[in-house]
């Protein structure tokens, strides 16, 4: 028979545990704007718009267009680890074709802000307009009732971290704050140029995308006339790339003389996901030599292909960061893509081979 033996070992209320998984999916601002504009695009949307306030820290609001959720959906969607995007480890297996399936972002938000979420689905009874508003905070659901709006979702996220004080201390100024949105806004709208994306920052509309065009139109969106003028097309394929992982490499890189001193505009994705790599880097970086001066980046948008079971989209929500097995291949194949673009262009001084 077992004698019960004191312990200062003890378990964790589900509050407490709630909120330190929390920390770990959402770092800060930008990171819940990842999470929802996903939601957005995984919901089908036409049109993406994002407004936050004070860098994200007092508000954040994603309204889209996209397939609604019925009542007992928005329900459902706030509970812990509620996804309607796979049903077991096989999905994972096979690979997933939507940004989100943990199914913990809308939880793990609202245990540490107070969410908002109205909705309606767009294939509901056209005639009665009714969605649903539901509000959770810090961990509960407050309030279900029934609110006029149009078909769509809009997720509205305020005082991020008032609940975890510590968290909140942690956060950088309001600039930084909103570079960090920017960054992860920006990735998406250049990713999907067919979706209507818009970012408007206290109240000053920061960009928009028409939803209408290519990726040439994104970019002149979203950084402008000058650098959209600057970018060139990269296209390889198959035989076009030297032996590697990577089915295919395609984008807008721009002139060496259109650079910045940041690789904030180094935006690289892998199978649609927006991700940064030290090989890809390096094989962009490798292409450009020593036309740029150092520590200048040029503007990238450049999407790379590799099967899918090469990949592991089971990386942790936070991580951008990916690597290959074979990183060396990566750099050589991204290399010799943006080379040949750039070669074309007659935008590179011959230089000595590299080994
Ligand atoms: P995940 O995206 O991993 O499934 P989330 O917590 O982000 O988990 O969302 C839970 C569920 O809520 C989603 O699977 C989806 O069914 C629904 N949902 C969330 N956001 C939206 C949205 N903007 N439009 C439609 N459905 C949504
Ligand atoms: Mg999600």
């Amino acid at each position: 028979e077992d004698t019960p033996q004191d312990t200062h070992i003890h378990q964790l209320d589900e509050d407490t545990v709630a909120r330190i998984a929390a920390g770990e999916v959402v770092e800060r601002p930008a990171s819940a704007v990842k999470e929802l504009v996903e939601n957005s695009l995984d919901a089908d949307a036409d049109t993406v718009d994002v407004t936050v306030e004070d860098g994200g820290t007092e508000l954040i609001r994603v309204a889209d267009d996209g397939r609604g959720m019925s009542e007992a959906d928005v329900r459902a969607a706030v509970r812990e680890h509620t996804t309607s995007k796979i049903d077991g480890l096989e999905d994972l297996e096979s690979g997933v074709a939507t940004l989100g399936f943990r199914g913990e972002a809308l939880h793990t938000i609202g245990s540490v802000s107070r969410v908002t979420i109205e909705s309606r689905p767009r294939d509901g009874d056209a005639a009665g307009g009714a969605g649903t508003k539901l509000v959770y905070e810090g961990g509960e659901v407050t309030t279900v009732e029934p609110t006029g709006c149009p078909a769509g979702t809009i997720v509205e996220v305020d005082d991020l971290f008032y609940n975890t004080p510590a968290r909140r201390k942690f956060l950088k100024t309001t600039a930084t704050e909103f570079a960090h949105v920017n960054r992860v806004v920006t990735r998406y709208a250049l990713a999907n140029p067919g979706v209507a994306v818009s970012l408007t920052h206290d109240g000053r509309e920061i960009f928009s995308t028409t939803g209408q065009g290519d990726l040439q139109a994104a970019v002149l969106s979203v950084y402008g006339r000058e650098v959209a003028s600057a970018m060139i097309p990269v296209e390889a394929e198959g035989d076009d790339l030297p032996p590697g992982p990577l089915e295919s490499v395609s984008g807008l890189v721009s002139h060496p003389e259109t650079n910045r001193s940041s690789r904030e505009y180094l935006a690289t994705y892998v199978n649609g996901r927006a991700v940064t790599a030290d090989a890809i880097r390096e094989g962009i970086m490798g292409a450009y030599g020593t036309q740029l001066g150092g520590d200048r980046y040029p503007f990238v948008t450049l999407f790379l292909e590799v099967p899918g079971d090469a990949v592991d989209v089971n990386v942790h929500p936070r991580k951008r960061e990916v690597r290959f097995d074979d990183d060396d291949a990566v750099r050589r194949q991204v290399d010799a893509a943006v080379e040949s673009a750039l070669l074309e262009h007659g935008l590179l001084r011959s230089r000595a081979p590299r080994g």
